[in-house]
């Protein structure tokens, strides 16, 4: 079992499968972004193995990341040998744009549910944020998931000031016709677009007056169970449910149980510090399988608390694209 020195018990693994995108997120990465040579990423071999070997050290649940995972090719591979080891809860964060083509596919090898990022319903300003990103194909994908089984289909927005601070309210009324999570998060600052992110930021709470300006007090919705970053809540009598995640206004250290492996084979042991240990190097250097799960229980155990965005510091040796948010 993986615990860190505060006593938390790291059963979770969000692995970004490659750093390369086709949309180019404001709030993710520059337009003029340089991504990494094949060679440097982890290879599909690579992945499983580091996987097998947090999955023996009991690892359960694990989302697969990007840049954009559906750019990965052989991606129904890894899926599949990933499912087979036993994972309980196998996922994928993804854009959407490819998934109407490869979502039963996805879902035939063994994939469980997806959370997918849509940030506005107006087709324009969808673009402006995405800057390559097509509404239509995106909300195509959502559908095809719904449709093949990769639920409960889970929307991510990240909410920014100048840009779709406005488009919550759309956002939500979906979940009066439609049984999905659609969470709102907190734009956190890290890498090249850091100080873009800091300016930008809408506070939770601003987020959540707004929607319960148009809809009336949401109600919480019971059975939480402390561990998932956004607590769900619901407009009255909607079907689906809405979850805030405040990840700077009140990070939610205490109940993290998450553990990140780069694109590149890195352990990142949080996404807010610079803190990272290399398995790929060694893996490479030809370190036993004992030896790598050692590296990684040693790790894992200086996981740290807390962040310093309040004196304006975050981590800039990464992109968020390299750690798959
Ligand atoms: N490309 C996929 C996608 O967009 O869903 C997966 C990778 S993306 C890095 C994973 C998640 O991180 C997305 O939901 C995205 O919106 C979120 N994200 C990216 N940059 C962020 C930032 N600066 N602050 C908060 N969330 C961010
Ligand atoms: Fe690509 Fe996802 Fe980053 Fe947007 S948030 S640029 S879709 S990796």
């Amino acid at each position: 079992m993986l615990r860190d020195k505060f006593g938390r018990y790291l059963h979770y693994l969000r692995i970004s499968l490659i750093d390369a995108c086709n949309f180019r997120c404001v709030y993710c990465m520059p337009e003029n972004i340089k991504f990494k040579a094949k060679a440097d990423l982890m290879q599909d071999d690579e992945i499983l193995l580091l996987t097998r070997a947090f999955v023996e050290l009991g690892v359960d649940k694990i989302r697969l990341t990007g840049g954009e995972p559906m750019l990965r090719a052989g991606l129904p591979r890894l899926v599949r040998e990933i499912k087979n080891m036993g994972v309980r809860d196998l996922s994928m964060t993804t854009n959407g744009s490819m998934l109407a083509q490869h979502a039963r596919t996805l879902a035939d090898a063994g994939l469980d549910r997806v959370n997918i990022s849509l940030d506005s319903l107006d087709p324009a300003k969808f673009r402006r944020i995405t800057r390559r990103g097509s509404l239509a194909d995106t909300w195509q994908g959502i559908l095809t998931a719904e449709e093949v089984g990769l639920t409960p289909i889970k929307l991510n927005t990240v909410v920014v000031r100048g840009y779709n601070e406005e488009d919550v309210v759309d956002l939500a009324r979906l979940t009066l016709t439609h049984p999905w999570e659609v969470r709102f998060i907190e734009l956190m600052p890290l890498g090249s677009e850091g100080m873009f992110a800091l300016e930008s930021l809408v506070p939770s709470g601003e987020t959540r007056g707004r929607i319960e300006q148009e809809f009336g007090p949401l109600e919480e919705v019971p059975g939480y169970n402390g561990e998932d970053p956004s607590r769900p809540f619901r407009i009255p009598g909607a079907m689906g449910t809405l979850g805030f995640i405040s990840s700077v206004t009140a990070p939610f250290c205490a109940g993290c149980t998450r553990l990140r492996l780069t694109a590149d084979g890195r352990l990142r042991l949080c996404l807010l510090h610079d803190d990272e240990e290399d398995l790929l190097g060694p893996l490479r250097n030809g370190a036993s399988y004992d030896e790598i799960k050692k590296i990684i229980r040693e790790a894992a155990w200086r996981k740290p608390w807390g962040h310093q965005l309040d004196e304006k510091k975050f981590p800039t040796n990464r992109e968020m694209s390299q750690i798959g948010g």
